[in-house]
């Protein structure tokens, strides 16, 4: 089963893709992770995106589709894939449909994960992450434990994201507005688009997933 977890930024795409790949060998595919990753390790590729990223800005079609289409290629067996942050323009979903049809795949659901704007911001304003493991901290929701060992894996290497301010914010959700939202129609209009309450408790928000993806 291959699904997309769509939404604005913060709204919880990835905690939720997270526990799908643990619960049911799912693989996530997140072109932000893949994106810091390329500028992390300091490649030509990464090099080029990381002034675009910081800005909140969109990075190119060609160089996402070119990262997702990569991934499609392995053919090791799993529970399907988890498309996070991707598409997120329409010639990124047309691409989607044409790379998944020439390798014999189908999309199943596109879940859209629904938050207001003022959530957004306090959700990422106090945002950060274990640098090994991927489990998300908030400063006033969930704090870093006391001993700086992550609770999950024991790890003591925290990051926080360089575009995880209120500026790139608010210029991730005009992108997201502009360019993203639109594939909301073009999914519905596929019968593929479901609805979940992203401000939900982040259990609720599993429960009701997990009802999608079982239906
Ligand atoms: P994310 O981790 O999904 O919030 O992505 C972080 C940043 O990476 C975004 O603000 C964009 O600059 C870039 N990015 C990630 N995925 C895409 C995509 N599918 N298309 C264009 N830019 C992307």
């Amino acid at each position: 089963m291959n699904i997309i977890l769509l939404g604005p930024p913060g709204a919880g795409k990835g905690t939720q893709a997270r526990h799908l790949v643990e619960t049911r060998n799912m693989v996530q595919l997140s072109t932000g992770d893949m994106l810091r990753e390329a500028k992390d390790s300091g490649t030509e590729m990464g090099n080029m995106v990381a002034d675009v990223m910081a800005r909140g800005d969109l990075v190119t079609d060609e160089i996402v589709i070119g990262l997702i289409r990569e991934k499609l290629e392995d053919t090791t067996e799993h529970g399907g894939f988890i498309f996070d942050g991707f598409p997120r323009t329409l010639a990124q979903a047309t691409a989607l449909d044409e790379l998944l049809k020439a390798t014999g795949k189908t999309l199943d659901h596109v879940i859209e994960l629904r938050v207001n704007d003022d959530a957004l911001v306090k959700r990422i304003a106090g945002r950060s992450t274990c640098g090994n493991c991927g489990e998300v901290y908030h400063d006033v929701t969930k704090p870093q434990p006391a001993d700086g060992k992550c609770s999950k894996c024991g790890a003591s290497d925290f990051k926080r994201r360089a575009d995880d301010n209120e500026e790139s914010l608010r210029n991730r959700l005009m992108e997201y507005y502009k360019k993203t939202s639109p594939l909301l129609g073009y999914y519905y209009a596929h019968d593929l688009l479901k609805r979940v309450d992203g401000l939900a408790d982040i259990n609720v928000v599993q429960a009701s997933i997990e009802a999608i993806l079982d239906a």
